[in-house]
């Protein structure tokens, strides 16, 4: 009979746990600042909020409308122009091979609210990242879809949308060598002289390997939840907003917009994307994401297309198929559950824990990480990778409109 798997004990800089935007983002950078650093996926890469976002990168617009530009998200406006330079190839982790759906996202916003949006728009920290745009400056095919009677104002926000799974085709395949496939359970954090000093972990075929590591980075999603226990400080705290997020298929236009309705977070959130088939996606996100959750499934998604077809005249929703994906935001836990107006970290000892709060966030997370890192005196010891050849990689997983099988 065959024994236990016997153990195997490799040595890098930093091991990250979890391949979302944040993990891979976070290995990208640190190896290319020289650091040794490995990731290891319990699951396939994105599959925990990453694939489910709708790939806006933000530049601080919607704190903006709350009025609550504060400290922490004005870093948000500074997002839109650094992932660009990865995306143009003109900073580490190079994403040539990435897609960008849109250069710009739209705000559409009801008479209502007149001059209410100049003011808010007008903090300096905005100033040449929205400009409101005069009936002829409106694009198609928003303007198509918006119909040629509208009566509206419709801005151009400086908010890139990407291809999310593009992105982390474009990591994963940059990275590969440093990606191990792991099963979760048998997670633990090593101690040499009261101090954290790697990370033991468990291939899916038993295999084990123990990790002598300078630091370990949990960025597992809402897997932290479970992962944050073995903090030498206690459990992080966490917190889940779930959302019902709509897809209508069919014969759509891209359009990439906000709608404003009487509230400051916008009404609906229309992404464009196109399915394994090439069929085009609408993903519906906004505060109609927030408000289904009591409805059943169905009755939600002919809810949000039906007050769709009245904000949108230009465009026949009638033949859409339709489809509802549940899935819950993992962030650090606020205040009477509130959103978290930036990225929460953690750090104890060797390990930092952290959740991104937004995707458009990971450049500056992973800064944050390798300044960790500097402060510990941890710097690039520029040795191998280890030598990890042996252990399956995790691939990328699926968009939600490849996920869902049930279309109505
Ligand atoms: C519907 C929706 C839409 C969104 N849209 C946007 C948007 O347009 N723009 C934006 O900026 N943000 C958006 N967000 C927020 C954004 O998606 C998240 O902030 C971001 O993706 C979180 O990334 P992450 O890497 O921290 O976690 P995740 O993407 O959740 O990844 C965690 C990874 O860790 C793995 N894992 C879990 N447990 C373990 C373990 N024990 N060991 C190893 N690995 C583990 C998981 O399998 C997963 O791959 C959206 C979120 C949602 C839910």
């Amino acid at each position: 009979m065959a024994g236990p798997a016997p153990i195997e004990q490799v040595r890098a800089d930093v091991a990250i746990l979890g391949g979302g935007i944040c993990g891979l983002w976070t290995l990208a950078h640190l190896r290319a600042q020289g650091y040794a650093a490995i990731l290891c996926e319990s699951g396939e890469l994105g599959m925990g909020q990453t694939l489910r976002a709708q790939g806006i990168i933000h530049g601080g617009l919607k704190y903006a409308l709350d009025g609550a530009l504060g400290a922490a998200s004005q870093a948000l406006t500074a997002m839109p122009a650094r992932w660009r330079a990865s995306l143009q190839g003109e900073r580490a982790p190079d994403l040539r091979g990435a897609r960008l759906l849109s250069p710009h996202q739209y705000l559409v916003a009801g008479q209502g609210w007149g001059s209410r949006l100049a003011g808010l728009f007008a903090s300096k920290l905005l100033q040449g990242r929205v400009a409101a745009l005069d009936a002829e400056q409106i694009p198609e095919p928003l303007a198509a879809a918006l119909g040629p009677s509208a009566r509206h104002a419709v801005y151009q926000l400086e908010e890139p949308v990407v291809d999310v799974p593009s992105v982390l085709e474009s990591l994963a395949h940059a990275n590969q060598e440093a990606l191990m496939a792991i099963t979760p359970e048998a997670t633990r954090l090593r101690y040499a002289a009261g101090h954290v000093a790697g990370v033991d972990v468990q291939g899916p075929s038993g295999q084990r390997l123990e990790v002598l590591c300078e630091q370990v980075v949990l960025c597992a999603g809402a897997g932290n939840e479970a992962l944050g226990r073995l903090m030498p400080t206690g459990a992080a705290p966490m917190q889940r907003r779930p959302l019902r997020m709509v897809m209508l298929r069919g014969a759509l236009p891209d359009l990439y917009a906000h709608w404003l309705g009487a509230g400051t977070t916008p009404r609906v959130t229309v992404t464009s994307h196109r399915d394994s088939a090439g069929r085009a996606v609408w993903y519906l996100g906004g505060a109609l994401a927030e408000a289904g959750l009591d409805r059943e499934p169905l009755a939600h998604a002919r809810a949000a297309r039906d007050a769709l077809a009245t904000l949108l005249p230009g465009v026949d929703l009638s033949a859409c198929a339709l489809a509802v994906l549940d899935v819950e935001r993992a962030e650090g836990r606020q205040a009477a559950g509130l959103r978290p107006d930036g990225p929460v970290l953690h750090h104890a000892d060797g390990v930092t824990l952290l959740w991104p709060t937004k995707l458009a966030f990971a450049p500056l997370v992973a800064e944050q990480v390798a300044a960790r890192l500097a402060q510990r005196g941890v710097r690039p010891g520029h040795q191998p990778l280890p030598d990890t050849r042996r252990w399956r990689r995790p691939a990328v997983g699926v968009p939600p409109w490849d996920e869902v099988t049930a279309w109505h």
